[in-house]
């Protein structure tokens, strides 16, 4: 985003989950910052509640698709049926393709209908080969004025983000860093 403003985004992809959002959205809440949830449909269509929990508590929400499909494997036909289906439930402009890639003909037709939002700093905490320290370093080496910064709202992550996020977030703060969402 904007180089010249020191603000950052914050994204949270796949959920929401019962195991993983309320503890991200109480770490949120804890140092007042606004985040973008971009979920995924099956996800909110099981769990509405912490879908509404979300957009009360003032976050931005983004399509994900309905199945976290992967454009490669799929028509571009059945891709845009998923991400339709999927909005009827999240009700966004913003979307984020699962795996960061898509068609250029879905391209082309999502582009059309939503802003899509990609990253530029992946911290990892989905992998199983670093620990939670690694994620809060990765955040620390790559962020910069107007990064888009990616967690995972997961079972894979959590355990990660129970000591990263409010780690991340306080070292966020200190460096002097807004938090802002998507218009
Ligand atoms: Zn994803």
């Amino acid at each position: 985003m904007n180089s010249h403003e020191k603000a950052v985004y914050l994204t949270f992809d796949d959920g929401p989950l019962p195991e993983t959002t309320p503890f991200i959205l109480d770490t949120l809440r804890e140092f007042g910052v606004r985040a973008t949830f971009f979920m995924v449909g099956e996800n909110v269509l099981r769990h509405h509640d912490l879908y509404n929990r979300i957009v009360e508590e003032g976050h931005q929400v983004g399509n994900h698709t309905f199945n976290h499909l992967g454009s490669f494997k799929h028509m571009s036909i059945t891709y845009a049926l998923n991400v339709i289906k999927a909005n009827e439930l999240i009700h966004a402009h913003l979307f984020r393709p699962p795996h960061g890639w898509m068609r250029p003909t879905v391209y082309w037709w999502v582009n059309r209908k939503y802003r899509i939002i990609m990253w530029d700093v992946v911290t990892r905490d989905y992998s199983k080969w670093i620990t939670a320290e690694d994620v809060l370093n990765n955040v620390k080496r790559y962020t910069r004025n107007g990064s888009i910064i990616t967690f995972h709202d997961s079972l894979k992550s959590i355990d990660k983000l129970h000591y990263a996020l409010p780690e991340a977030l306080r070292w966020l703060k200190e460096q002097g860093y807004e938090f802002r969402v998507f218009k």
